[in-house]
Parts: C-alpha cells; structure tokens; sequence
C-alpha cells in the first residue's frame, strides 16, 4: 500500500477525477508539503497534467507513474502558449477522454489565469473542479516569519500585482489605506512603484521585505525600507520569483524570526 492509498483509506470523501473531466489546481509557491490533499488526488489520478513553469519538480514529482506531463505556460522570455491555445488544449483533452489536472503555481485564481480557463471549460461544457492552493504571497509571509495581519498592527492585507496591470494604476489608494501591500510580479517594476507609493505618502522608513523563491531550497529573504528597498534588492541581487511585503507587519519578524519557538521545517 502506498502512502497515497493509505491516507485516501482514512479521508472520507475524496473527490474522484472522471475521465473527460478537468481540475483546475493550486500547487502551492514550490515545497509539496504546501499541497492541499485534494490536489493531491489529482496528481494520484490524473493521466495528463498540464503544468505551467511555477510547478516545483518536487510536485510534480507525485504524480501517479503513467501520467504524461505537459509545459504549457511561460518560460523567461521563451515563445510560451497562449492562454486561448492552453483552454482550447484542456477542453481536447477532456473531449479525447481524458483525467485531466491543470496545476498551476500557488492559487490557480490568484494573479493567474485560472477563470479564463474556467470560462472557457465552461462555455465547452466540459465538467471542471476548482482546487484553491497556498498562495505564494501569503506563503512567502510564513516562510519569512511575517504574520500577514496581526491584531493592533492591521485589519486588511492588500494584494496587488506589480506587472500586467493597467500601467495608469493608481498607487495613492492603496498607499492610503494604511494597510500592509502585498506585491506579485513586481520586480522589473519595483522602483517605479515604491517611488509611487513614497509620492502618495508612505513614509520612506516604512518597513518593506522580498522574499524570492519562497518555499524552494532557493529562498531568500531581504528586509529593507521602502526607501531603499530598490537599491538593495539590485545590490543583492535577488530575482523573480518574489513577493514583496510593504508595511509596519514587517517589523513583527524580529519578534519571530531566529527564536527557538519559530522553526522553519527542516529538509529531511
Ligand atoms: N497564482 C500564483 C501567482 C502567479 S503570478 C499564486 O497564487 O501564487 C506569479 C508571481 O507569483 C511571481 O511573479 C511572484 O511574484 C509570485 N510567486 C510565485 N511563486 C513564488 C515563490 N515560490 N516565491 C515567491 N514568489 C512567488
């Protein structure tokens, strides 16, 4: 019995992956221990998975044996597919049959494209599940010992991607609200929006971090000011992908980080 079968033994419930049928699934920022049970079954069941380049190997490395794995997303400045050729394959592979799991980095509606494809499985009638995964910008967070809200510190976290968005975005309302900033894509755009965010108020001293790689042997943490956050993160040269956290919530790190009742999972 593997651990797989054991486990589905105990859980009442799990949901069954039907031929024809695809599951759109979040696969967590990289460390597998971050998977949620039922994107699990989709990798147990699925017979092709179709994964964009944010699918640590050590996901995909629990898929059932005959799976076949196929790249469909975009690749650091490769000629990558595009979105209405990845829909249209997920619907080909559902009509030829198919168990089919889309697995997608971090949450797969979260900055990704995950309702497009939805729509368009749906518009093709073809029957789809929606697995929510650990998003990288609250993973990112855990990993680097800053809660994302804590009481007396804040009562919202805000997310916003750093690139794709309108390039009219109005920085000043979220500067404004007071509220920690939690940035996605956002590192070949960095300097132009802290110097955004410092126009619309936010004091230069304000406590920023990136985390890069979050929950991959790579990670790497930078704690930093708004002000300087920029200069830092070249001189150091850190590198997508990363999550950025701007607010007072960065100060509670010294708090936990490097105490013995923090520790990180260590790699077996
Ligand atoms: N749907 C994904 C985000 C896709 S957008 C999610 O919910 O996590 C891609 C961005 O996610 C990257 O540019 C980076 O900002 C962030 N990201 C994804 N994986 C990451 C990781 N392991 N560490 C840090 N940031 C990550």
């Amino acid at each position: 019995m593997t651990a797989w079968d054991a486990l589905a033994a105990r859980r009442e419930g799990v949901p069954v992956l039907m031929p024809g049928h695809v599951w759109l699934a979040g696969a967590g920022p990289g460390d597998p221990g971050l998977l949620t049970l039922d994107a699990l079954a989709g990798l147990q069941q699925a017979d092709v998975i179709v994964h964009d380049a944010l699918v640590d190997q050590r996901v995909l490395a629990l898929a059932a044996e005959p799976a076949r794995l196929e790249f469909a997303g975009k690749r650091g400045g490769k000629p990558s597919a595009n979105q209405a050729d990845i829909s249209q394959r997920l619907i080909a592979l559902a009509r030829g049959g198919h168990r089919v799991l889309r697995l997608k980095g971090g949450d797969p509606f979260v900055f990704g494209r995950g309702g497009e494809e939805a729509m368009a499985l749906a518009a093709a009638k073809i029957p789809f599940r929606v697995i929510p995964g650990v998003t990288a910008g609250l993973a990112a967070l855990a990993a680097a010992s800053i809660p994302a809200t804590l009481r007396g510190v804040n009562r919202a976290v805000i997310f916003a991607a750093g690139h794709g968005a309108d390039e009219d975005f109005d920085w000043a309302p979220l500067a404004r609200a007071g509220q920690p900033i939690v940035l996605y894509m956002v590192m070949h755009n960095l300097d132009r929006i802290a110097d955004a965010l410092l126009a619309a108020g936010l004091p230069p001293p304000t406590p920023a971090a990136i985390i890069a790689s979050a929950a991959t042997p790579k990670e790497r943490v930078l704690i930093s000011t708004l002000e300087q956050l920029c200069g830092d993160a070249l001189e150091q040269k850190f590198e997508p992908p990363a999550i950025v956290v701007i607010g007072e919530i960065v100060r509670v790190r010294t708090q936990l980080f490097g105490t013995a009742a923090c520790v990180s999972p260590e790699p077996t």
